[in-house]
Formats: C-alpha cells, structure tokens, sequence
C-alpha cells in the first residue's frame, strides 16, 4: 500500500539520523472518521496499530474486524469521559490521553473490575494552551506518581504542540519530562511533523491523514 509505504520510510529515514532503529518507533494509524473499508487495505497491507478518538466509534468499528485479524492493537488517542472508562478499557490496549486525576483513579477501578491493564501514557499539555487537554507541566510529576501508585501501566508521556508553529521545541520539552521523570515512551507526532517527533525520540507517533488520503490526488 503506496501511503504505508511512504510514512513507513519517512520513520525509517528519520530514525537513521537519530541513530535509532526504525522497530523501536510505533506507527499508529489514527482511523477516527474511517470506516472498515478505508481501514481493510492497512490490514491487508500487514498495519496493526490503530488509533480512535471515540470509544463508541472504536467499539463499533473494531469489534469485527478483530475477529479476523485477533493481533490488532488500539490505542485511543483521544480525551476519555470518565463515565466511559470501563468500556475504554476493555476495548484499547493503549491509553494516550490520560491527564488528571479523576481519570487515573477511574482508570485503576475500571482495571479492577475488569482485570484488563492497558499501557497508559500521561498527556501534557506542553504549549499551556487554555483549550486544549493534558495536565501542566508543573502537575506533571504528582499524576504520575499516582497513577503509578494505583497501579496503572505508566508507559510514557503524550503531547500535542500548538498548531502553526515549529513542534521541535514541544517533543523537546516533552523527551525532557519523560526522562526527568522515569518514563520510557514518548507519544508524538501527527501527518505533518512525524518524521521530527521521530528524530526527537517519539516512540510512537500517531499518524492518520498521510495513511488515509491519497496526496497524489490532493
Ligand atoms: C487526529 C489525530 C491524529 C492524527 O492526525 P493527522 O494530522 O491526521 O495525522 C493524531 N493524534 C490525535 C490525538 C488526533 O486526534
């Protein structure tokens, strides 16, 4: 598939001039607004990482098309309403936008009830934007702390820099906080600075209109 093909070489690119190797980076493929057939070709292609933004959508979607193909991973990569915790995690083996308390402590019950332990990375909200989510940087330290404590799979960090200008310095601050504080994962990079996440040290970057829209027709 040419567009996997494409991202996947750009990530391989980028990761030889960091002097890292190209399997330490995750690409998730962000199919929010997709349907199962926009997605069919990515799995077919051999694509298994897949991010969504709502737990009704990812649930609709995916229930299927992981009976076919039982390897798939999602990972939601959008804002998670407490009330839908427990069906959230059930569904995502991965949590990226994890950004207050009210959340973790919802988080480890629905883990109790279930017996279902998603990897979780904490979003900050590295550019203090007024609208957008992730805990302050300054809050950033006493969340993981308790997320830790109350038993969640802590695996990283996530941002979203502001949009229109340079993202370098964001996934800089944030590959800062990461080590600073003991965590290993760094959830960066969207269709438009993916390669720099990745030369920056993301692990996993979350891409959806590179995979999903053809450039050649745009
Ligand atoms: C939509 C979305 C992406 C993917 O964005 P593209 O620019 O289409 O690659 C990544 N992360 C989050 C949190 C998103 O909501």
């Amino acid at each position: 598939m040419e567009s996997l093909d494409a991202v996947r070489a750009s990530i391989g690119a980028a990761a030889a001039i960091a002097g890292r190797e190209p399997q330490d980076v995750t690409l998730v493929a962000v199919s929010k607004n997709r349907t199962a057939e926009d997605v069919s070709p990515l799995l077919e292609a051999g694509q298994r990482h897949f991010g969504e933004n709502r737990v009704q959508e990812a649930a609709a979607k995916w229930s299927r098309l992981r009976d076919r193909w039982p390897d798939i991973k999602l990972h939601l990569v959008g804002q998670l309403q407490s009330n839908k915790t427990e069906e959230a995690v059930r569904l995502f083996d991965s949590i990226h936008a994890l950004d207050r308390p009210s959340l973790v402590e919802a988080v480890a019950r629905a883990q109790d009830r279930t017996g279902a332990q998603p990897s979780c990375f904490v979003q900050v909200n590295v550019g203090a934007e007024a609208q957008k989510g992730g805990c302050a940087v300054e809050d950033l330290p006493p969340l993981l702390d308790l997320a830790r404590r109350a038993g969640l799979d802590v695996r990283g960090l996530m941002c979203l820099p502001p949009q229109g200008v340079e993202a370098a310095p964001y996934f800089a601050l944030l590959a800062k906080l990461a080590r600073d504080n003991g965590v290993a994962g760094l959830s960066m990079g969207m269709s438009g600075d993916y390669q720099t996440a990745v030369k920056i040290g993301a692990t996993h970057v979350r891409v959806g209109t590179a995979l999903f829209e053809d450039r050649a027709a745009g």
